[in-house]
């Protein structure tokens, strides 16, 4: 039989995680601390929960999508936190996007209780993780691993075990760092091609086709070229992010120069448009600049 799931944090990337399990046939239990997400959640089948400690209760198993390793200590630890309510001998599944120190640190407040953790930080977007098609990247042990790759299947198209706990936010935050590097990398050519008098469309396609392409430019240059920018992730995000590679770079001694400018720059976007504006807005910045 199927495992049944808590979810807590049914935000752009838990919501639709967790719809993706309803869609499979899992039974969930959903809490969110605004309501308007789990009435969404239980049109599509899940059992609402008054809390974390309710909700992990019921079903022995807790996922979380929460979005700050803050938020998550609080959601697990707090007065009816997710470690009141799982027994022990059960699973969290930590889907948020963490920095290695901060897991770590989490994990073992887990398994104090007796609850062992599985890092599972998803990589592709919202709109792969609509569909089922984002994907994982899995720490921990390789049997809790094979327990729970049926749920974590129904959400994501591929995965992959890094290795044990932290190992996960390792590639995470290095996939993220890449990403809001091309990001940066795609905006500026994007200017040059417009400054240079070339149709956008055109050159999106061209550069999609050459040496220069990235997943990034090819997914997202189009959010920024049709004006909506909406990508479902923030700028506090992106910064949360860049924060924990450029902790990462501190602990391994290796020097992110670009890392560093592209995290300044995000700073800049989140000074002039929000950190609750799409990190695509972070374009926005360079048209401001050129006032193009
Ligand atoms: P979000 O802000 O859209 O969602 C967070 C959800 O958590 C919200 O629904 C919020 O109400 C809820 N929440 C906040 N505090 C809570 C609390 N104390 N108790 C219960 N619920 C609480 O964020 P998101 O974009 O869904 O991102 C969540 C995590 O996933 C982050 O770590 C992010 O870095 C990571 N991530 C996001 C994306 C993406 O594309 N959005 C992609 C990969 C990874």
């Amino acid at each position: 039989a199927r495992l049944a799931y808590a979810f807590i944090g049914l935000g752009h990337l838990g919501g639709n995680l967790a719809a993706s399990l309803l869609r499979n046939g899992f039974a969930v239990t959903v809490f969110d601390r605004d309501p308007s997400p789990i009435e969404r959640l239980v049109a599509l089948g899940a059992t609402a929960a008054r809390s974390p400690a309710e909700a992990a209760a019921r079903v022995g198993n807790a996922i979380t999508c929460l979005p700050s390793p803050k938020v998550s200590e609080a959601v697990l630890t707090g007065p009816d936190g997710l470690l009141d309510g799982l027994a022990a001998g059960g699973t969290w599944i930590e889907m948020s996007t963490n920095g290695r120190d901060e897991i770590l640190r989490l994990s073992a407040l887990a398994l104090a209780k007796g609850v062992e953790t599985l890092e599972c930080p998803v990589t592709g977007g919202v709109h792969l993780a609509a569909v089922g098609k984002i994907t994982a990247l899995v720490g921990g042990d390789a049997a809790l691993y094979e327990r729970h790759r049926p749920a974590i299947e129904a959400m994501c198209a591929k995965s992959f075990l890094m290795g044990p706990v932290g190992s996960a936010a390792v590639i995470k935050v290095i996939t993220n760092m890449l990403a809001f590097i091309h990001l940066v990398a795609a905006g500026e050519a994007l200017m040059l091609a417009k400054q240079g008098g070339l149709d956008l469309a055109q050159a999106y396609h061209a550069i999609v086709a050459s040496s220069g392409n990235s997943f990034v430019h090819e997914t997202e240059s189009q959010l920024v070229l049709n004006g909506s920018y909406d990508i479902g992730f923030t700028m506090d995000l992106a910064l949360k992010d860049l924060g924990f590679a450029l902790a990462m770079g501190k602990d391994f001694g290796v020097p992110l120069d670009l890392a560093t400018r592209v995290n300044a720059i995000f700073e800049q976007g989140k000074e002039a448009y929000g950190g609750d504006a799409w990190s695509t807005r972070i374009v926005k910045l360079l048209e401001d600049a050129v006032g193009a």
